[in-house]
């Protein structure tokens, strides 16, 4: 049976870490960390999402703010209040939470957030300072919080070959470029595939570490996946269960049950990626504060 990679337990030992380091700041005489979240329309797991963010800033003695706006907010307004918060020297950083109304250019919002801000490390720089192995930007918190949980369990990734499944910007392409990287959680030989990969299943067999971004329940069988092999499941989709008293739960991109059998390690769906996904933003706010002192 694979060693379950605990996200939450350790999400909760990298709170403790950053706690530590904010005290030490404002033991300083300085202003904590403060984190802007903007929040466009009503969907619930988006709420939901930056809720939990505005909890985890307040866990680690960060201010965490939600600002709130009707999804008939007009693009110009949103910028508007963009350019506002990139000019308050009091925050640090700015997320808009993804998706936004098909009335707004989800790329025009995320290129005019200052790249200083950009905690979500969504920005041209940020992206463009990653694939160059520069650190002095934000690396996307998701891939960011997956090196993490990598490190804190000591799993080497260098000479590994490594398989991403998905592409996108915020995850799939960004995690490929960092475990490719040359740096101490890269230096693995990537695979990125996507929904054109012909022969996926002769891929992921090759596979020491298989990342899955897909947004597909299920889709990594246990038949795709080498003994022993390390398997980061990504994927968050809400699937009706009439036996669960909200009606849902959640499901990863792989067939947990199944794969657990196979593989060496594994990370769950909740309580894997999810919670490390959060130590990303803060640790990216964190690194924003500190480098204003
Ligand atoms: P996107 O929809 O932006 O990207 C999905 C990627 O999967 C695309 O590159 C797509 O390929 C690829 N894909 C789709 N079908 C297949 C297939 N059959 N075989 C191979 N590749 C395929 O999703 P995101 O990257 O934004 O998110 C992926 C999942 O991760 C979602 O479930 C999302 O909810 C979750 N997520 C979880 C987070 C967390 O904190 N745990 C944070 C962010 C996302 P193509 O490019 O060819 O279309």
């Amino acid at each position: 049976m694979a060693e379950i990679l605990d996200g939450k337990a350790v999400s909760d030992f990298f709170k403790q870490e950053i706690a530590k380091e904010v005290l030490a700041i404002t033991a300083a005489g300085n202003r904590a960390p403060h984190l802007v979240a903007i929040l466009v329309g009503n969907d619930g797991g988006s709420k939901t999402y930056v809720e939990a963010k505005k909890k985890a800033c307040k866990l680690v003695g960060f201010e965490g703010t939600v600002l709130y706006f009707p999804d008939t907010i007009s693009q110009d307004e949103l910028l508007a209040k963009v350019n506002e918060i990139n000019d308050d020297p009091n925050i640090d950083g700015l997320i808009v939470q993804l998706p936004l109304p098909k009335h707004i250019n989800e790329n025009a919002v995320t290129q005019t957030i200052v790249p200083e801000k950009d905690v979500d490390g969504f920005h041209d720089i940020n992206m463009g300072k990653l694939a160059k192995g520069d650190n002095s930007g934000y690396t996307s918190a998701t891939p960011l919080g997956i090196t993490m949980l990598l490190k804190y369990y000591g799993i080497e990734t260098a000479g590994k070959h490594a398989v991403v499944i998905g592409r996108s910007n915020i995850v799939g392409r960004p995690m490929s470029i960092l475990l490719s990287n040359s740096s101490e959680t890269g230096n693995a030989t990537v695979t990125l595939t996507h929904s054109r990969t012909q022969n996926l299943k002769d891929i992921t067999l090759q596979a020491d570490i298989i990342v899955a971004a897909i947004g597909q329940p299920n889709f990594v069988s246990a038949d795709m996946v080498k003994p022993g092999a390390i398997v980061i499941d990504v994927g968050i989709t809400r699937l009706d269960d009439s036996s669960k008293k909200a009606g849902w739960r959640l499901a990863g991109d792989v067939d947990f049950a199944a794969v657990e059998k196979i593989a060496g390690k594994i990370t769950p769906v909740p309580g894997g990626v999810g919670p490390m996904t959060v130590i990303g933003l803060l640790y990216n706010t964190l690194q924003a504060r500190k480098r204003q002192l």
